[in-house]
Formats: C-alpha cells, structure tokens, sequence
C-alpha cells in the first residue's frame, strides 16, 4: 500500500489518532557516494547523491498505526487558511 508522501502544504496525521508530529519512516535509498581515499588508504565519503528514494511504511509513534497516515493542510499553507482557527491578518 503507497504512502502519501506531504508535499510544501501538507503534513501527515495519523487517522486512529490524530497524531500530527511524529513517525516511524521506513525508506530504502539508492545513493551515489564520492569516496575520497587518502593517501594512508583510509576513505572518506565527500558527497552523497540520492539517486532514489522510496518510502516503504509510515507507522505512528503514538499508537502504532501502520500506513493509517493522511494528509492534512499545514497550517501556515493556503490549503490551511478558511479553516477559522487562523486570525485574520490580510
Ligand atoms: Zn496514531
């Protein structure tokens, strides 16, 4: 089952229990590394590239809920505002 990934104007929330703030990502990564070799042979990783990244399984830190995420509005994006819990300010 895909997860909904949050975009700039939204976040996640667990739908058991309204979690909002905090989450277990499994995600497996496909990267690219500049590996840097010394002259005494030890390496050291200069630069990293993503090449792919997928995220696997959300689950909730709160409840345990796995892939029971959604995705809301932040409250700060314009999918957010309308809602009346934000003053009036423009
Ligand atoms: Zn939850």
């Amino acid at each position: 089952m895909p997860v909904p990934l949050p975009g700039p104007d939204t976040r996640w929330r667990c739908r058991q229990c309204g979690n909002l703030t905090r989450f277990d990502v499994t995600r497996s990564t496909r990267g690219r590394e500049y590996v840097h070799v010394d002259l005494a042979g030890e390496p050291a990783v200069e630069e990293r590239e993503v090449l792919e990244d997928v995220v696997e399984h959300v689950s909730c830190r709160w409840c345990s809920a796995v892939d029971a995420v959604e995705l809301v509005p932040r409250p700060a994006s314009p999918l957010g505002r309308g809602s009346g819990s934000v003053g009036a300010s423009s």
